[in-house]
């Protein structure tokens, strides 16, 4: 379902669900869920075990339950993304998946290993009903959310990849978790919390990532941003600005026609003092459209003294955009007029362009 320009869709379509699976609960949860199909409630930390230590959902080799208990278990191990297609560049240490889902829709996810970290970019919605213009998730409008374990299983499948010794580098742990996939996180609250709580929380609770280590980025739904303040969770914020005066956003970021800049950045800072943790501000460099000196100037005024950090993203264009990154040397002057309002800044880099798993190119339509 594709979108008129600027229109927004908050509420996503009616869908049958899937299936319920372990990293959908809590270990409480797990625990009734394990009473009701007749077992030990101690069986769900065994299984939770299995899944998030492990990394196995082969109930045929959980040797420690009772061949008997095993086919009852996996009813809370269904199967929920299958791989349509995978696509690596970079020596294979960035890898792109296509997933689809038990309804045929489709995400994806990219996997990219660094010296010191690997960070998995996972998707939160199938589409996304935001909207913005520049972005290829964005024109095609919003199919459904996903659930929280959904979401867990692209973190889960990167892990065990990097478990088997799969990604040049030797076996590795997933280290940083970044929702800018496919959707707006903050659209989809409820299951991306419980995502974040399986992702943080210690084994056999969940993949103890630090919550450091985890990002959720936004367009700026502003009443979401205070509720995710509230959670006790300290992941870092991403608010996706790309533009400093409300003019030029209400187009780039339709959302702005509901939450100007002033507040969007308001309830940044609010996140920052409750959490400590520094805000990134993304900013996708277009060529001729945000990215003159005066804008640059407006922006470093914006958030100057603040707890931010400025991400610059040279623009991908998506097929068939008449806009492009900008030229280097505007990009430069850019950087330089933060740096002088004294904005820490770095420009991102452009990994898995080659394989359209650059941000903002998760069409998902490639099959
Ligand atoms: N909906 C969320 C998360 C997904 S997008 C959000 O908007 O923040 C992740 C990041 O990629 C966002 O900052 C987004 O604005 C940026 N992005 C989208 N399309 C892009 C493109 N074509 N080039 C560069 N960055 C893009």
């Amino acid at each position: 379902m594709s979108q008129q320009p600027g229109q927004l869709t908050f509420v996503a379509p009616r869908r049958a669900k899937p299936a319920r699976h372990l990293a959908d609960l809590s270990m409480a949860d797990r625990r009734a869920a394990v009473t009701e199909l007749g077992e030990k409630a101690f069986r769900a930390d065994q299984l939770s075990r299995h899944y998030f230590e492990r990394l196995t959902t082969d109930v045929a080799a959980m040797t420690d339950l009772p061949a008997a208990s095993r086919e009852k278990l996996s009813e809370l191990l269904p199967s929920l993304l299958t791989p349509v297609k995978e696509l690596t560049t970079d020596g294979g240490t960035t890898r792109k998946t296509l997933w689809k889902l038990f309804d045929g829709a489709l995400v994806e996810s990219v996997l990219m290993r660094y010296p010191d970290r690997v960070t998995m970019c996972v998707s939160s919605q199938a589409g996304c009903g935001m909207n913005c213009p520049f972005c290829a998730t964005g024109q095609a409008g919003l199919t459904r959310n996903m659930s929280t374990a959904e979401i867990v299983e692209q973190v889960v499948a990167g892990a065990r990849a990097l478990a088997a010794g799969e990604v040049p580098g030797g076996p590795g742990r997933v280290s940083n978790v970044v929702f800018m996939g496919m959707g707006e996180p903050l659209a989809n609250y409820k299951q991306v919390i419980g995502a974040v709580r399986r992702l943080v929380e210690p084994a056999p609770h969940g993949l103890g990532i630090s919550a450091r280590g985890v990002t959720v980025s936004t367009v700026g739904l502003v009443p979401a941003i205070g509720k995710l303040a509230e959670e006790g969770l300290p992941v870092t914020l991403a608010l996706s600005l790309h533009a400093p005066d409300d003019e030029l956003r209400d187009t780039l970021v339709p959302i702005n026609t509901r939450w100007k800049v002033a507040e969007v950045l308001d309830a940044a800072w609010a996140y920052a003092a409750k959490t400590k943790r520094r805000v990134s501000i993304e900013y996708a460099l277009i060529k001729d459209i945000n990215d003159h000196e005066w804008r640059a100037d407006l922006l470093g005024k914006l958030v100057r003294n603040k707890l931010v950090h400025v991400n610059l993203i040279p623009l991908n264009p998506t097929p068939g955009s008449k806009w492009t990154a900008s030229r280097p040397e505007d990009e430069r002057a850019f950087v330089r007029r933060l740096q002088f309002h004294g904005v820490p800044v770095t420009v991102r880099d452009t990994r898995g362009r080659e394989i359209d798993g650059a941000c903002g190119q998760l069409a998902a339509a490639d099959v």
